[in-house]
């Protein structure tokens, strides 16, 4: 039995790849009586980048997005606070949180997340969250078969994500495990080094690492983002953390909540961070402690 309050912050609706809309999220938050939910849709690339994506918000629908989640703010208020963000694309020299288009949004908050890599050898972008084929086509056309070199390619991009800033929550922070955690002819041992820089930059930063119980949810990989290792090196750095469900539908609106519980223990982490709203454009956190 866990007792705790909780949030759910990383909510995909039918405006991206989600399956149920704003409103039967809301619901679903409700009834699950979480503390405040949060809408971050895949901000739009396409305009700004060339790449098509079936999954981020279409460049045109940005404002139909917005009204939906400030009516359902209206709807819900003295309820279930409501919150407008947005998961924006790092993608190194196109998209990042800082483009004026995402701050004329003017969100509540926003989840910086690296699905894409660049391969410097000029081959096709290719995101590290999609099928296993795509992931083995992505790493032989665009690092020569290299994982290393892959590696460090996702990890230079979270760090470049961090040092540039403009977005509160860093998402699903070792997503690039999903297709590679089990591997041989994954680097292990080289990107433990890589975790603990993460873990200090987001500390340098200030932001926010989300515990994102989504791989589990959408059953793909049987752990959370990040894996034990790094939480610890979160932990050694007063990171803040956030429990997350990366919910594609309602019944997922707090998916798996229980096992996030169980990786912060394991992970000799007490408390978990409620998202408050924001104070002169800062966001402000309440710390929840967490027990089982
Ligand atoms: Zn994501
Ligand atoms: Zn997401």
């Amino acid at each position: 039995m866990i007792s705790a309050v909780f949030s759910s912050m990383h909510v995909h609706t039918l405006f991206c790849d989600g399956n149920d809309d704003v409103e039967t999220m809301c619901r679903a938050a409700y009834e699950k009586k979480m503390y405040a939910i949060g809408f971050s849709e895949h901000a739009p690339i396409t305009k700004k980048t060339g790449i098509k994506s079936d999954w981020n918000l279409n460049d045109d629908r940005v404002d139909e997005y917005v009204s939906e989640v400030l009516e359902a703010k209206q709807r819900w208020r003295g309820k279930l606070p409501v919150f407008l963000g947005l998961e924006v694309d790092y993608i190194k020299g196109l998209r990042s949180a800082i483009d004026s288009d995402i701050k004329a949004i003017n969100p509540d908050y926003l989840i910086g997340s690296v699905h894409y890599i660049i391969p410097a050898n000029g081959a096709q972008p290719f995101t590290v969250d999609g099928l296993p084929e795509e992931f083995l086509k992505g790493l032989n056309e665009g690092f020569g078969g290299d994982a290393q070199a892959l590696m460090n390619a996702y990890y230079d991009a979270m760090a470049e994500m961090i040092a540039i800033g403009g977005f509160e929550i860093l998402g699903h922070a070792d997503l690039i495990k999903k297709n590679c955690c089990d591997k041989d002819y994954w680097p292990q041992e080289s990107e433990i080094c890589r975790l603990k820089e993460i873990a200090r930059a987001a500390a340098e930063a200030g932001i926010t690492v989300e515990v994102n119980t989504g791989g589990i949810n959408r059953r793909k990989i049987n752990d959370v983002y990040p894996s034990k290792q790094f939480l610890c090196f979160l932990r050694e750095n007063n990171v803040p953390l956030i429990i997350t469900a990366d919910a594609h539908c309602a019944d997922d609106i707090n998916g798996n909540y229980d096992k996030a519980v169980q990786a912060l223990i394991c992970a000799d982490i007490k408390e978990h961070v409620i998202f408050w709203g924001k104070s002169n454009k800062k966001a402000v956190w309440k710390k929840e402690k967490i027990s089982y």
